[in-house]
């Protein structure tokens, strides 16, 4: 299974990659935010293109699975928050929190990660504003409900990647602690086929990396190699990045599948955790963006330090929606906000349209497409 998943890679290597994805200008147009609002149906790859991807090569959305570049059209948002549901905050931020109003909004209105109506209205305001396709990184130990987000998506137009897996230690269910990491990647390679996952993640570990999470990393390795389904990772501001990616390598994951997630929170203006990761062919995820330059200011050099080391390719944005003050309805960003807030950011630090359009379409595709290996459905 192993040298299946390392087959995949090198089959696909990263200037083919890019060559695959570089397609027409309509597409860094919409991600800039340039496009007036359409109703468009997305720009397909060119034929040519798309001969150089492996055969078979999809991005599993929730209603379909998709030729990448049938979503080049703008923005695909790798890490984003959809579907949560309130004993999570209360777990997460405590149930007393003065700030769980933030997240949650008014007790008095329906959360709105459970209304399909608020949440259609923002996907179609983020399609306008230049995004083309999201990811849910959510699972059933945060409250993630997929047949919620199959209706969004259907009903909004979205295309809504759903992934899987286990956040930090203090919410993995009980049974975890009595099943092996065999049994763990088994369960999670059939449940990767029953509900359509795109991906493995949000896939969590704390500040210090607990025993019960060390499994979880070890069973979502082994059932990527069984499904080739890429793997993003939650980590605590960048603490035990490297950790991280040492057990999915030390497992044979190729570092190509991986994105290893909230980099932008570490201290380290010249990203040297974020090249060392880079280099080693991991994407670097800055995925908490578009909350405005007090929170955003410090990421702009390391991501420009990853760029002058020729790592833009390595290099993914998103921005971990979570917060009802942040819809659009709420007088917030939205869901475009990595788009609308943060692309600005860069242009205005000097980074070309071009590298956008690369970190914005070309590399999440990149990660988000595989070929399915059919093992899954046997279990
Ligand atoms: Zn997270």
């Amino acid at each position: 299974m192993a040298g299946h998943a390392r087959e995949h890679t090198s089959a696909w290597s990263r200037r083919e990659a890019i060559r695959l994805l570089g397609l027409g200008g309509a597409g860094l147009a919409a991600a800039c935010g340039d496009t007036p609002g359409t109703e468009e149906p997305a720009v397909e790859s060119p034929a040519p293109a798309e001969s150089t991807l492996p055969d078979g090569a999809i991005v599993r959305t929730i209603l379909e699975d998709l030729a990448p570049g049938q979503l080049a059209h703008g923005a695909v948002l790798f890490h984003e928050h959809m579907s949560l549901d309130l004993p999570f905050w209360d777990r997460l931020v405590g149930a007393d929190n003065p700030a769980r109003e933030s997240f949650i909004g008014s007790p008095d209105a329906p959360y709105f990660m459970q209304d399909v109506d608020v949440m259609v209205e923002e996907l179609q305001a983020a399609a306008r504003e230049g995004v083309a396709a999201l990811v849910d990184g959510g699972h059933a130990d945060m409250g993630r409900d997929v047949s919620f987000l199959r209706m969004v998506s259907e009903r909004s137009g979205m295309p809504i990647v759903v992934s899987g897996g286990y956040y930090t230690d203090p919410f993995h269910p009980p049974e975890l602690a009595d099943r092996t990491e065999d049994e763990i990647a088994e369960a999670l390679a059939a449940a990767a086929t029953a509900e359509r996952w795109g991906a493995f993640g949000e896939i969590a570990s704390s500040a210090e990396m607990t025993p019960g999470e060390r499994k979880v990393f070890h069973a979502i390795g082994k059932a990527h190699l069984l499904t080739n389904v890429p793997i993003f990772t939650h980590t605590a501001n960048g603490l035990e990045a490297e950790t991280q990616l040492d057990i999915f390598e030390s497992l044979g994951v190729p570092p190509g599948n991986v994105a290893i997630g909230h980099m932008g929170g570490l201290e380290d203006p010249e990203a040297t955790v974020h090249r060392r990761l880079a280099g080693r062919g991991a994407f670097v995820g800055f995925d908490r963006l578009g909350g405005g330059p007090d929170a955003d200011a410090h990421k702009v050099p390391m991501i420009r330090a990853l760029i002058d080391a020729g790592y833009v390719e390595n290099v993914l944005l998103a921005s971990d929606f979570a917060r009802a003050s942040d819809i659009q309805r709420n007088g917030g960003p939205g869901y475009a906000k990595t788009v609308t807030q943060f692309v600005p950011m860069l242009r205005e630090a000097g980074v070309a349209d071009e590298q956008i359009r690369v970190m914005t379409v070309d590399n999440p595709l990149r990660l988000l497409a595989f070929v399915p290996t059919g093992r899954e459905s046997a279990a």
